[in-house]
C-alpha cells in the first residue's frame, strides 16, 4: 500500500500574543514558513536579542529546518526536506524582523513594497536582527511577488494578493498543496484605504479549506463592549483620520502644530501632505524614506545633522523657522520637544512610543503637559475589529477556521464550520 502525503500545519508561534505568527505548511517533502516577524514584549527588557534568548522567552518560534545554521549551530536537514520557502506579510517587525534568521539558501518572498522597503529600513541597522556574518545594516534578499502572482516551492505554490494594513504594501496569502489550500490573512482591516483590495483577497479565499485569520480585534473584550456606547471617539477609518487632522488645522489657525506617525505606514503621511491645508514638512530621515519610495517631500534637519545628499536643497525648510511657526506648516518632531512653543498641539498617529503597553509612553505623554503642549492621540487601528472580523469570516465562510495573533482565540466564531485553537508548536494534519 503506498501512503498518500498529507498536508500538515504546525503552528511555531503568535497564537495567543498580538504579533509573531510563525506557521509551517508542509506537503511530502516541501515545506514554507510565514511569517517572520519577532513577538514585540519591550516590558521583558532583555538583555540581549540573541537567537537563544529569542527562543528561550517565546519571541520567535522553535522552528527546525528554516533558520540558518551558523545562527543554530544545526544544519538543514535536506533529505527530509527537499524545497523550503518562506514569505512575509508586511513590514512590522512582528512580522518580519527574524527575516535574516532564515537560511541563505531558502528563498524568502514578499510583495513588491515589502521587498523594496525592508532594505531601506535596515539601512541603518537598527531594524531586522542581524545575519550571521553580516553587518547589521545588511538586509537578506527577498523575491517580489506580484500581487495575483504565484511562486512554487516544490509542491506547493503560494499567491500572493494585495491587502489592507497600516503598513504599507500588505499582502495576504493563499498556500496551495495537492491536496489542500490555506488562506491566511496577514494583518487585516476593511477601514483602511483600500477594503475593496481586502475583499478581492478574502473572494479568492472562499475555495480555501482553512482560513487562518489574524483576530488582534478580539483581543480586549471589555473595551470592545464599551466601544458601543459611544465611550470610544476617534476616527473610525483612515480617510476619517485624515479629515480630523484637517479639520484640527482648520480650528487652531494660530498655534504650532506638530505631529509623528510611525515610519511603516507610509499611506497615512501621504494622504496627511496631500490634504493638509499647512505645508507639511518632514524630518530629513523620514523625507529621505519616501525620497527612496519616489516621493518629495518638505524636510528640516535638527541641529548638527549630517546633510543627507539624495534630498533636494530647495525643500529644506530651517529648522529655527518651524520653531517660530504658528500657522504656515505642519510638521513632524521626533526630538528637541523642549523647544517647542507652550501653547502647541502635538498629534501622536500611531508613532513611537505606541501605547500603555511601552514602559516608555507615560514619560513621553507626560513631558507634553510639563512643556503645557496639548498632547492629542490620534488613532487609527491597523486591525479589524469584532464587527469586521465577522464580516471577513462570512466573506470567506471557511470549513475551518483558525484565529491567530489574539490575546482571545477563543472569542472567535465561525458559524460555517470548524473551529481549532492550536496549542504552540502543535501539528494539524488536514
Ligand atoms: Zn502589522
Amino acid at each position: 500500500m503506498i501512503l498518500k502525503d498529507k498536508t500538515t500545519i504546525t503552528f511555531y508561534n503568535g497564537l495567543t500574543t498580538i504579533g509573531g505568527p510563525m506557521i509551517e505548511v508542509a506537503y511530502g517533502h516541501d515545506h514554507v514558513l510565514f511569517d517572520l516577524g519577532e513577538v514585540y514584549r519591550p516590558e521583558l527588557a532583555l538583555p540581549d536579542e540573541n537567537y537563544r534568548t529569542l527562543i528561550q522567552n517565546q519571541l520567535i518560534g522553535d522552528v527546525a529546518n528554516f533558520y540558518d545554521p551558523k545562527i543554530t549551530g544545526v544544519v538543514l536537514d535536506t533529505e527530509r526536506w527537499q524545497h523550503a520557502g518562506a514569505y512575509l506579510s508586511h513590514l512590522h517587525l512582528d512580522h518580519s524582523k527574524a527575516l535574516n534568521l532564515i537560511a541563505p539558501e531558502i528563498p524568502v518572498f514578499a510583495g513588491p513594497l515589502t521587498a523594496k522597503m525592508l532594505p531601506i529600513l535596515n539601512a541603518a541597522g537598527d531594524f531586522l536582527l542581524p545575519a550571521a556574518g553580516r553587518q547589521s545594516s545588511y538586509t537578506r534578499p527577498i523575491t517580489a511577488v506580484e500581487p495575483g502572482e504565484t511562486v512554487r516551492v516544490g509542491q506547493i505554490s503560494l499567491e500572493v494578493w494585495s491587502s489592507d494594513h497600516d503598513a504599507y504594501g500588505a499582502t495576504g496569502l493563499i498556500v496551495t498543496t495537492p491536496d489542500r489550500e490555506v488562506a491566511y490573512t496577514g494583518d487585516i482591516r476593511l477601514h483602511g484605504y483600500h477594503p475593496d483590495w481586502v475583499k478581492q483577497f478574502l473572494t479568492r479565499a472562499q475555495h480555501s479549506d482553512v482560513l487562518i485569520t489574524e483576530a488582534t480585534g478580539y483581543s480586549w473584550p471589555e473595551e470592545a463592549a464599551s466601544k458601543d456606547d459611544q465611550e470610544f471617539q476617534g476616527p473610525k477609518s483612515e480617510t476619517e483620520l485624515t479629515a480630523e487632522v484637517v479639520e484640527l488645522q482648520k480650528a487652531n489657525p494660530n498655534r504650532q502644530i506638530t505631529f509623528n506617525t510611525y515610519p511603516t505606514n507610509v499611506e497615512r503621511l501621504l494622504q496627511i501632505m496631500a490634504n493638509s491645508p499647512r505645508t507639511v514638512v518632514l524630518h530629513a530621515k523620514r523625507a529621505q524614506l519616501l525620497k527612496q519610495l519616489g516621493k518629495d517631500a518638505y524636510y528640516y534637519y535638527l541641529p548638527r545633522e549630517e546633510k543627507i545628499s539624495e534630498l533636494n536643497p530647495k525643500l529644506a525648510i530651517p529648522y529655527s523657522q518651524l520653531l517660530q511657526d504658528k500657522h504656515e506648516y505642519l510638521w513632524q518632531v521626533v526630538d528637541d520637544f523642549a523647544s517647542l512653543q507652550p501653547g502647541g498641539l502635538y498629534l501622536h498617529s500611531n508613532a513611537e512610543p505606541l501605547g500603555d503597553f511601552d514602559p516608555s509612553y507615560a514619560p513621553f505623554v507626560q513631558q507634553f503637559k510639563e512643556l503645557e503642549i496639548e498632547f492629542r492621540a490620534l488613532r487609527c487601528s491597523g486591525h479589524a475589529d469584532q464587527k469586521e472580523l465577522a464580516e471577513i469570516i462570512e466573506l470567506v465562510q471557511p470549513p475551518t477556521l483558525i484565529p491567530v495573533h489574539t490575546l482571545h482565540p477563543e472569542l472567535v466564531e465561525n458559524p460555517f464550520g470548524k473551529r481549532i485553537l492550536p496549542k504552540r508548536k502543535q501539528t494539524i494534519t488536514l
